[in-house]
Order: C-alpha cells, then structure tokens, then sequence
C-alpha cells in the first residue's frame, strides 16, 4: 500500500488530506500546528511529530505550505525531507511558489535521487473540499503518472504542463491572466453605473459578448449576478486579497527573471498593494471594485 506523508495542514492541506483519507490511503501528517495535526489525526491520519518522522518510510511526500522559503526549509533544512528519505520516493510540492526556488529544489532533489513533481493547484478551500482542484503539474512524464493517482483523488483536471518548474509557470501566468481581468471587469461595471447603465443589463450583454471572462460569469465582483460569487457574502473569501496580490509580484518576480513585459500585470499588482494596505488583504479579491468606485 502506498504511504502517504503530507505536510502542511491548512487551508488547503486539511481538506486535501482528508480527500486522500477518503479515498483511502494511508496518510502521515505533519505541521508546526499541534491543533491542525491532531484534527487530521482525529479522521484517521497518522501523526508524525516532526518532519523526519513524516518522511521515514514514505512512498510519495506532499507539501502544501506558503512560501519558496518555507518549502525550502521543509525540504533542505538539516532536519528536512531531502536528507531523510528512502531512494525513489516521489515528492510533489502543490505550494504556490516562485519559479525560481522550485527549479532549485527540482536540481536539489535530482542530486538527492529523490524523483519530484511541482503541481500547484487552482480553485481554492470549496475545490479542496470537493475534490475538484485543478493541478498543473511540472517534471517528468514517468514521474506525472506515477503522481496521477493522489492527483485523482483530489482533482478533477490534472495538467501535465512540462518539464521542472513549468507547473509554477501555469499557475503564476493563470493567476496573472485573473488579476488583471478581476481589475478589468470592476472598472467596465464602475464605469458603466456612473454612465447610467443598469449592472444587470450591462452583465446580460457583455456575458454575451467580448467583455466575457471567468471573473465576470464565475465570480462577479457586483452583488446580485452570479450566484456563488463572492460578492453577494460580503466579499468573504473566496480568495484573499493578500493572495492575489502574492501571486501577482510571483508574476512580476518570473517575469523580471526571463526580461518579459508586464505592464498589466504590474499595474494590478500596484493596485492590489493599495488595496491590502488598506487593512482588505483578508477581504476577497474581487472586493477591490470597492476601492476602484471609490467606496474605501
Ligand atoms: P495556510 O497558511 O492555511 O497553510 C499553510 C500551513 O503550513 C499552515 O498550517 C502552517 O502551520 C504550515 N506550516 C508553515 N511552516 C511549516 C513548516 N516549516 N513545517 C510544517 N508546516 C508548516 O495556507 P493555504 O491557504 O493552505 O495555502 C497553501 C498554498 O496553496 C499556498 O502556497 C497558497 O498560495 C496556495 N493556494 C491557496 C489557495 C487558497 O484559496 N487558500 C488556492 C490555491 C492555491
């Protein structure tokens, strides 16, 4: 039976964790939280009480955390993964991180014999949940099959979308594509109530037309349009405003590093900073309309 070692028991981790659980494999869980182990635990995840003893034995290792540095530090530390695994296990990190800490750990762990996958996801705690996160995943063909089947279990499209780093890539690219269309739709529907358009007659004809895009027919900043969009709860996230904005400088910190334009996508991220030091990083990010009408 295939072991499972899990790290990272948050937002994400958890709900993905017990999707594992569900589907029924064995998994080791560890985090610097006693209280997020002992949840897992309490649904039949083995405790480990350290990063090495999650390792020991394990088959395939996930991590989930926040940051480059904090995976860096799970993986190279002296008392990290890279060094306290048996040969051949399969490590994916599903963090989202900058691309350049990724290929590093891609190169660190080829050095290690250790076989590695970057597959960050995209759709958020309600697709954790359900089991439908989107992975885009990076590393090799032999190593993406043998990922597939955790991948299954708790996605409902996986992406093999290249080599080392090239899933980081998708992620930071998608999320650059977001924040400037969230950024894009506010102003078209601040704009067009301030010219006398009705908003429900504005979504009726731009959903129809050009001005289409996910952030308008799947998660309408304006309250009233689309059912499960965050707008009509207040803008509670959903996906934090201090989220997008990480993801958006990840883009602009990958985009200095191959010397590729991104007006756009520093513009919203300039937009973004605004909004968070306004005390709305914990806000939804669609919430921004607030702000761009004038309303904070
Ligand atoms: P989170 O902060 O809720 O969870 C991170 C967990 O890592 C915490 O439980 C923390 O205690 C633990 N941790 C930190 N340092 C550790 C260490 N050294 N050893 C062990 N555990 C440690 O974050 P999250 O919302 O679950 O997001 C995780 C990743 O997924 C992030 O990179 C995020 O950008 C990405 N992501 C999040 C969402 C979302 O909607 N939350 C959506 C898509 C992608």
């Amino acid at each position: 039976m295939t072991q499972v070692a899990f790290i990272g028991l948050g937002h994400m981790g958890n709900p993905m964790v017990r999707n594992l659980l569900k589907a029924g494999f064995s998994v080791k869980v560890f985090d610097i939280s006693q209280a997020a182990i002992q949840s897992l635990a309490a649904r039949g995840a083995i405790p480990a009480y350290s990063i090495v003893e999650a390792a020991q034995g394990a088959d395939i290792i996930i991590t989930m955390l926040q940051a480059g540095q904090q995976v860096e530090e799970v993986c190279l530390g002296t008392n990290g993964i890279f060094s306290h695994v048996k040969q051949d296990i399969l490590y994916i990190d599903s963090s989202s991180i900058d691309i350049t800490t990724t290929r590093e750990l891609h190169r660190a762990a080829e050095t290690a014999g250790i076989n590695m996958l970057d597959a960050p996801v995209s759709g958020g705690v309600a697709a954790a949940e359900a089991g439908t996160l989107t992975f885009m995943v990076g590393g090799t063909e032999e190593n993406f099959n043998r990922g597939k089947i955790l991948f299954e279990k708790m996605g409902k499209k996986i992406v093999h979308a290249g080599s080392a780093g090239n899933g980081q890539a998708a992620k930071i690219c998608n999320n650059l594509i977001l924040g400037i269309s969230m950024i894009g739709v506010s102003e078209a529907f601040t704009l067009g109530q301030k010219l006398g358009l009705d908003p429900k007659k504005f979504f009726e004809i731009s959903s129809n037309a050009s001005g289409q895009c996910w952030s308008m027919t799947s998660y309408c900043p304006v309250a009233g349009l689309v059912e499960q969009a965050p707008s009509n709860n207040e803008f509670k996230p959903g996906f934090a405003a201090k989220m997008m904005l990480k993801d958006l400088r990840l883009g602009q910190h990958a985009a200095e590093s191959v010397n590729a334009a991104i007006p756009l996508g520093t513009a919203a991220a300039e937009l973004y900073t605004l909004f968070v030091n306004q005390g709305n990083g914990e806000i939804d990010f669609s919430g921004i309309i607030k702000m761009l009408a004038g309303e904070e």
